[in-house]
């Protein structure tokens, strides 16, 4: 649907900033056109003998902070406009957590749910190898994102590392500890969201303890924030789903047991004890907490004014529309913007990267305070940069980082 076009929605939002920060007309132009943009078309070889030709991308938005920084994702529906709406909410993303990064995205149009492991193994080489010319420690690191994970980052390290005759841990996050990787990074972007979750509803005077959570997703970021909701802070999380449905139960669902049963059978549907419930449904839960944790445009006009929580985490990218955020503005809910709630995960891949590039690496509670420190510090700057221009907090989070971004394109000064 082109009203739910992802790059169209992320360009609307920089409209909406633009007149709260009163933003000048040709930088605000700038900061709605990715800056670099590569497609390529590559073959590889299936298990059974065949070529099959692969289409990814990789957009860099903007770099006029550092190097891009963002995840590359492996999906059937990957399009150029998704990919470069991803870039830019890495941008902001990056600048909001105020992390000396740019914002880039990568995507390969195809089903690794329908790939052995060698397939993707040389999808990913190939891949990495077509891209190699643009990433690198100091001009773009790529990260795990939706399906891919640490093993397809080892491949891409190694790819690259091989092209330049000498190791590169620097050039890419999320990979494996015993290859350079950060201790905390695998359960990052749970963690950060986590720790979100906590400072709003202190600040909010909402209690965390015995509230009740509904959760839209159950791979890296969704299973994690359930679980360390449920474990840290006490929450009750009645519903969670993957993409093939979800499963409810008023009591509260152990997310331990979840987790053994998706491990099991590769689902969270069938859990005993627990309903069924469609990924629809589990949105308009009556629960203190719902955290969209998928993909893209989930809550939206046709759905916004049906959703009973309080407060809305988007541990997802782009999970809610613009016309679906002035209604829960209306509404009073409280929405953690992805740009802030997920960002645990690029946080840590920064730390991962000063570790990579220091060659010293730093022990889990160091990798865990550091996170915690930074997501309450960028949470308290969201909620009060909304309080002071009277916005919601997405705009009050793109008020801070679309600033930060002006202002180093301003002391650059345009080339030539
Ligand atoms: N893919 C994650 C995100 O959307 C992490 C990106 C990174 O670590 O660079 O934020």
């Amino acid at each position: 649907m082109a009203e739910n076009n992802p790059f169209e929605i992320a360009k609307k939002q920089i409209d909406i900033v633009a007149k709260v920060i009163n933003l000048n007309d040709g930088v605000r132009d700038i900061l709605k056109s990715p800056k670099r943009e590569l497609t390529v078309n590559f073959p590889v070889r299936m298990d059974n003998g065949d070529y099959k030709v692969f289409t990814g991308y990789r957009v860099q938005f903007n770099m006029a902070r550092g190097p891009c920084k963002g995840g590359i994702r492996y999906h059937p529906q990957v399009t150029l406009d998704e990919v470069r709406a991803l870039s830019a909410w890495m941008t902001w993303k990056c600048s909001v957590m105020n992390l000396p990064y740019g914002g880039a995205k990568g995507g390969v149009i195809c089903n690794p749910k329908q790939m052995s492991r060698g397939e993707l193994e040389r999808l990913t080489r190939r891949f990495a190898s077509e891209i190699s010319p643009i990433i690198g420690p100091e001009i773009d690191v790529p990260a795990p994102d939706v399906y891919t994970d640490s093993q397809t980052m080892a491949w891409i390290m190694d790819t690259y590392s091989m092209q330049k005759g000498y190791s590169v841990p620097g050039v890419v996050t999320g990979k494996p500890i015993a290859i350079g990787g950060s201790e905390g990074r695998g359960e990052a972007t749970g963690r950060g969201c986590m720790y979100v979750i906590r400072e709003a509803t202190k600040r909010q005077g909402m209690k965390l303890k015995g509230a009740t959570v509904a959760v839209q997703g159950f791979g890296n970021a969704g299973s994690v924030v359930a679980h360390l909701l449920e474990e840290e802070q006490g929450a009750k999380i009645v519903a969670v789903s993957d993409s093939k449905g979800g499963i409810y139960n008023k009591d509260g669902l152990s997310m331990k047991k979840v987790m053994e049963h998706k491990n099991k059978t590769g689902e969270v549907s069938g859990f005993p004890g627990a309903q069924k419930i469609s990924n629809e449904d589990l949105l308009k839960l009556d629960v203190d907490i719902l955290v969209p944790a998928a993909l893209e445009n989930q809550i939206t006009n046709k759905n916004a004014s049906q959703i009973k929580a309080k407060l809305v985490a988007e541990a997802a990218n782009g999970p809610t529309t613009p016309e679906a955020d002035e209604i829960l503005f209306k509404n009073k809910v409280t929405v953690l913007p992805d740009i802030l709630a997920n960002a645990g995960g690029v946080t840590v891949s920064y730390f991962e990267w000063v570790q990579d590039l220091q060659g010293f690496f730093w022990p889990i509670e160091d990798v865990n305070s550091k996170l915690e420190a930074v997501m309450s510090k960028s949470y308290q700057a969201v909620a009060d940069s909304a309080e002071k221009y009277g916005v919601n907090n997405r705009t009050g989070a793109y008020a801070i980082a679309v600033d930060r971004v002006a202002t180093a394109i301003r002391l650059r000064g345009i080339y030539p």
